[in-house]
């Protein structure tokens, strides 16, 4: 049995803006339910406090650093045995809003201030010096917003091992030298072996320069990050540690539970591959929620994203617009925020298409489901994705994946070209150009094998039948804090 603290800045379902969250609350549970005694620590935003009913106060505590004492208290992650720890900063963490930004202005300004409170609060965790009487062998944290709590504690005897978790390096924390001065961080931290990185201040680098383990959330993403196209910049220091055998890569699970499409209390009609007719009544109800024509035969396209460059959205919004130009028979409907040109050029696809486009701008978890059961196929031309949840929850609603070739789409869909048809493999289709040409060309084969109604069944059977529950992959991070400890 290990000890393990895991460190996340959001986890389903209290506090979620990506899939980060997602893993932060499943991984936990099924190292948990494999015997590890695991507690989450996340900050204590508003949100959270709203939604605990359970919580208590069990140490208050002096962070370097922070004039006034903060507390941690302490619950357990909703419908789970797991402990959460949560830090009580009102300042930094009871407002409105998202837990990076308000609404629609932008991030908070005193995001640095904010994250790294939390990652000092999490070293203390990790050294038992925060009066919980819990020594961890392991910290893992994840992302930029825990990065510095590696480096906090590197030098320090008793320490646990630290791993670092990197789920999308495109978000590094980068701040400018008056930021790191405010912080009171030791001096010997501005160098460009420690967290400086061409005179800012990284908190990502925090986690990838002192972390005894970084990973990543699938084997491609890990070899891509080591390129100069996926690197930021950080390629140098990821090949160096991918030498040294300390860059892994293992892939994100889903929560086998909560994305099941046999008890599913979102969905108008549960199914399995058994019943995979009712998934129709599935489709029937979407399109009836999204007030589309309710047609059968209709290729029905199921789009749910972050509304960011990253997720390919103006390549899908290109080639959808061609072929609805060109009389496709096919259906869109979408489910995303952020940025504003994004959603204004759903809109505008829309008004040009009211029976052909359905676009839904906000965030709903109910909808999501929905939309994964409805859906036959669904969209994710992404420029690049660490893991991406998506693709797999649609691959157990049989709701064929169409996913550009990069990161872990790459590693879990498997295209439908002639030869994994016939050897009953293809669960998917993928492309390779980040251009609305390479996209129409591969829609042009996913329209033309829905009209196959044998292939396309057995495609979702072969996809249904894939297993990406946390089995595996939490095996393989327990292996990893095995041979670190
Ligand atoms: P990322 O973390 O880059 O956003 P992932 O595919 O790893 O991408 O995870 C995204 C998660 O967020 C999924 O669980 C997805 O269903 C969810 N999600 C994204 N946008 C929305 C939305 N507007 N409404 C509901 N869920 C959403």
């Amino acid at each position: 049995m290990r000890k393990i603290l895991f460190a996340s800045s959001e986890v389903h379902p209290l506090i979620k803006t990506g899939g980060l969250a997602d893993v932060s609350a499943s991984l936990p549970i099924a190292l948990s339910e494999s015997g590890q005694d695991i507690r989450i620590i996340i900050p204590a935003y508003r949100r959270c406090l709203e939604s605990l009913t359970e919580i208590r106060t069990v140490a208050t505590i002096k962070l370097d650093g922070y004039h006034k004492p903060v507390e941690i208290l302490q619950s357990t992650l909703p419908d789970t045995n797991v402990p959460l720890y949560l830090l009580h900063s009102p300042e930094h963490f009871d407002r409105e809003g998202g837990p990076y930004s308000q609404a629609k202005d932008g991030d908070w300004e005193d995001n640095p201030a904010r994250f790294a409170l939390f990652s000092r609060a999490i070293a203390k965790l990790a050294i038992n010096e925060a009066g919980l009487d819990w020594q961890p062998d392991i910290l893992h944290c994840n992302d930029w917003q825990t990065g510095l709590a590696p480096a906090l504690i590197a030098d320090l005897e008793n320490r646990p091992a630290t791993v670092f978790t990197i789920h999308n390096l495109a978000y590094q924390g980068l701040y400018s030298r008056d930021v790191f001065d405010a912080l009171d961080l030791p001096e010997s931290f501005w160098h460009s072996e420690s967290i400086e990185f061409y005179d800012l201040m990284s908190f990502m680098k925090g986690g990838l320069i002192y972390a005894d383990h970084i990973t990543t959330v699938s084997p491609t993403y890990a070899r891509e990050i080591c390129s100069y196209e996926f690197g930021y910049g950080l390629e140098g220091l990821l090949t160096l540690r991918a030498q040294q055998g300390r860059l892994t890569g293992i892939l994100n699970g889903i929560d086998k539970h909560e994305w099941n499409p046999e008890q599913d209390h979102y969905l108008v009609k549960k199914f399995s591959a058994k019943t995979v007719r009712y998934k129709s009544d599935n489709k029937a109800a979407l399109q009836n929620e999204y007030g589309l024509p309710q047609k059968d035969d209709v290729l029905l396209i199921g789009l749910i994203s972050r509304l960011v460059s990253q997720k390919g959205i103006d390549i899908s919004i290109a080639a959808i617009s061609r072929l609805l130009h060109s009389n496709a028979t096919i259906q869109l409907i979408c489910l995303g925020s952020g940025e504003s040109h994004y959603e204004q050029d759903l809109r505008i696809l829309r008004a040009h298409y009211p029976d052909k486009v359905g676009v839904h701008i906000g965030y709903d978890e109910g909808l999501s489901h929905r939309i994964e059961a409805g859906a036959d196929v669904f969209l994710m031309p992404s420029r690049f994705e660490p893991c991406g949840l998506n693709q797999l929850y649609s691959l157990r609603y049989g709701t064929l994946p169409i996913v550009r070739n990069t990161g872990g789409l790459a590693d879990t869909v498997v295209d439908a070209t002639e030869q994994n048809r016939k050897d009953e493999l293809a669960t998917g289709f993928k492309f390779e150009a980040s251009t609305p040409q390479a996209l129409e060309h591969t829609l042009g084969t996913v329209i033309d094998l829905f009209q196959r109604p044998r292939i396309w069944r057995k495609m979702m059977m072969t996809a249904m039948a894939q297993d990406y529950s946390w089995n595996k992959s939490a095996e393989m991070y327990l292996a990893l804090y095995h041979k670190l400890t």
